[in-house]
């Protein structure tokens, strides 16, 4: 059987993608592997009704639902590939079956990629963040340190100083200028050029000089890569930017290639819970659409 529209990620993009279909009664297919991006994290905050609740919590109600929806199939999983054939898609997952599709709808999210510093990843969306809008404001004002990965670290530690007082730590990736020093200077961040030996503690840093300093919370810029390489597969355009690859869509989450379309992190720079659930039923609805009048 044919569904109307396979969805490759099923978390809060995905599902919001497919609210709108299931309520035309469309058969969906949604494939997930079960990875969301915050599932390290305990609490997540900002979106409406939902402000200190678990990632998980979130997801789960959610998904009980959808199922209540009879046209929904959901399966756990990863897709592997994707290719167009006659007028549709053929999904394939990772253990081998087929499922073919009308359209395709790809909300897979981003893999966020730390620097190699020795205790940082264990302690990502616990005490070390990126986002100060998620995670900021329980630091209580207190004591951050901003570790640089590239030029592009120096809006995280201008930022942060609305959040408590800053030190920003370049760990030898770049050499911050005159300007930049100035920058640092107006809004109250100090600056630490020793580079790290290693994340210790709730959220201390060791520098190589061997001296430690006591932090509230980290802040580290992630590189971000698509999870899966589906949408290069298929052809879809991509926006090369500082902080990693976003696929480019239009203002209705349309990929570009026929049929296709994309939401989520996958699809939007500094995304976050609420703009995955904005852009997944933009998505949802617009593929509805194509599949009503194109
Ligand atoms: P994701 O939630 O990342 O989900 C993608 C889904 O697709 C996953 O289930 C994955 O397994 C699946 N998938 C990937 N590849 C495949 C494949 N090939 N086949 C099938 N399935 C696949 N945002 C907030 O609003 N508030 C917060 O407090 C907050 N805290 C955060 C804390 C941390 C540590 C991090 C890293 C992020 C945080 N965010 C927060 C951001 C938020 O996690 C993302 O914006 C959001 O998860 C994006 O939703 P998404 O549906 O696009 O992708
Ligand atoms: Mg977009």
């Amino acid at each position: 059987m044919t569904y109307d529209v396979i969805i490759i990620g099923g978390s809060y993009a995905g599902m919001s993608a497919a609210f709108p279909l299931l309520r035309a009664r469309r058969r969906v297919l949604i494939v997930d592997g079960g990875k969301r991006r915050n599932r390290f994290a305990s609490h997540s905050h900002g979106f409406l009704t939902q402000d200190g609740v678990a990632p998980d919590v979130i997801a789960a109600q959610a998904g009980v639902q959808l199922a209540a929806y009879p046209t929904l199939t959901w399966l756990e999983g990863n897709a592997m590939d994707a290719n167009r054939r006659d007028d549709g898609f053929t999904v394939t997952l990772e253990d081998g079956r087929d499922f073919s599709s009308r359209r395709l709808i790809l909300a897979h999210g981003i893999t966020d990629n730390l620097p190699e510093i020795s205790g940082l990843q264990e302690r990502w969306g616990q005490s070390v963040f990126h986002c100060p809008y998620c995670h900021g404001y329980e630091l209580n004002q207190g004591k951050i340190g901003v570790i640089g990965v590239a030029p592009m670290s120096m809006h995280q530690a201008l930022m942060l100083p609305d959040w408590g007082q800053v030190t920003f730590l370049p760990n030898g990736t770049f050499e911050p200028d005159a300007a930049a020093l100035a920058q640092l200077d107006a809004r109250g961040t100090a600056l630490e050029t020793t580079r790290i030996a290693e994340v210790t503690g709730k959220a201390d840093v060791r520098l190589v000089d061997g001296r430690l300093l006591s932090f509230d919370g980290l802040f580290v810029a992630s590189i971000v890569s698509p999870s899966s390489p589906i949408a290069e597969r298929l052809g879809c355009a991509f926006d090369d930017l500082p902080n990693g690859r976003q696929i480019v869509t239009d203002d209705m989450q349309h990929t570009g290639v026929r049929h296709v379309f994309a939401c989520g992190d996958a699809a939007r720079a500094a995304g976050s819970v609420p703009l995955a659930v904005g852009d997944g039923t933009m998505a949802g609805t617009a593929c509805h659409k194509s599949l009503m009048f194109d």
